[in-house]
């Protein structure tokens, strides 16, 4: 096992020779019986990769992923994330390792490789950080990063990220906008606040009206990323975050509304929803959970049987025929809040 980031301790371990003994302040290993042991005396100490030095990613692939559909160059221009989120996992891994939890490339480094795939003919990337905003560091980086991409000239580029709702301000994104910003995944997770402390996303869904204006402003598309469902949400909190993705986006995929909370090993809310009895078998990685109110497990088996029942509505149309596509979300969204109703007290 290795603690930190992998590239230096995989480059030690294929350097050691068979049957010698395994080095390095980042590696633990099992003996026969199964006990970790740390390979290298001392305390075991995460590897923190300088990336800026790091080989780029190898692309031999890439134009096979395009003819699938992947059209997007995927960039990764930081590790890690310094928020707490409950039911998030980077910080559970860096919390007593890493001394930065959030490592970043420099603009430099990032432009270098865009203007790479620019020269051959790439104009779609996507960053792949958990959050490309999480800090005054990271926001200066982007401004550096956007004025670099306007001195190479990369004209018809046009890139997407993720982060939260309060890294969204009109002076940056106007700036990211005319250099190619046209979407962002923004992890709103709940429109109830309730849910969102429970989220531990140190955000009020009140901010959200401004951070949509804001984009809405600047005509760069919000997906966003939620979680209808979680073993303490109450039928009230549903009915709010149905309101919320109803009123305030055009994208429809199925599983958008029977979106449910993952429960990963190690995480803060595995650990609260065991003290509350809700927590379940591990099944393939994660833990299966149970509702704590009868009525909203009720309301999920009525949200499976809405969505699943236009199942083939939904297949049938056409992908570019929008307005279809927002007719059949209006109908579901109008069933589920009709189902709503049905479950109040
Ligand atoms: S959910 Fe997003 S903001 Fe929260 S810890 Fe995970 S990556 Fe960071």
């Amino acid at each position: 096992m290795c603690v930190g980031d992998g590239e230096a301790a995989i480059l030690s371990l294929l350097s050691e020779q068979e049957g010698q003994p395994r080095r390095g302040s980042s590696i633990l290993w099992r003996d026969d019986d199964r006990n970790q042991k740390p390979a290298a005396k001392g305390p075991t100490k995460a590897n923190v990769a300088p990336l800026d030095d790091l080989a780029w990613p190898d692309r031999k692939y890439l134009h096979f992923a395009q003819e699938f559909g992947y059209k997007a160059v995927g960039i990764s221009s930081s590790r890690g994330c310094p928020f707490r989120c409950s039911f998030c996992v980077p910080h559970v891994y860096s919390q007593d390792s890493i001394e930065r939890p959030w490592n970043y490339r420099s603009a430099h480094s990032i432009v270098e490789e865009i203007h790479h795939h620019y020269d051959n003919g790439e104009r779609l990337f996507t960053f792949s950080d958990e959050h490309f905003l999480p800090n005054k560091m990271a926001r200066r980086r982007a401004s550096e990063l956007a004025a670099m991409i306007k001195d190479r000239n990369m004209r018809d580029l046009r890139f997407m990220f993720d982060c939260r709702a309060d890294a969204v301000d009109e002076e940056l994104f106007s700036i990211l906008k005319e250099v190619g910003l046209y979407r962002v995944y923004i992890g709103f997770e709940a429109a109830a606040n309730g849910m969102l402390m429970d989220y531990r996303k140190d955000v009020k869904m009140e901010i959200y009206g401004d951070t949509l204006s804001v984009l809405s402003r600047l005509d760069i598309e919000a997906i966003p990323g939620m979680i209808i469902f979680s073993p303490t949400t109450t039928v009230g909190e549903v009915q709010k975050n149905i309101e919320f993705f109803a009123g305030n986006f055009a994208t429809y995929a199925e599983e958008d509304f029977l979106s449910r909370l993952q429960v990963l090993p190690g995480t803060p809310i595995a650990s609260s929803l065991n003290t509350q009895g809700l927590l379940g078998e591990m099944i393939e990685g994660e833990y299966s959970w149970r509702f704590k109110d009868p009525a909203v497990e009720s309301l999920w088996n009525d949200f499976n049987e809405i969505v699943k029942g236009r199942s083939n509505d939904f297949l049938s149309l056409q992908a570019h025929d929008r307005d279809a596509l927002s007719t059949l979300k209006k109908e579901i969204e109008h069933d589920l809040l009709r189902a709503v109703s049905g479950r109040m007290q």
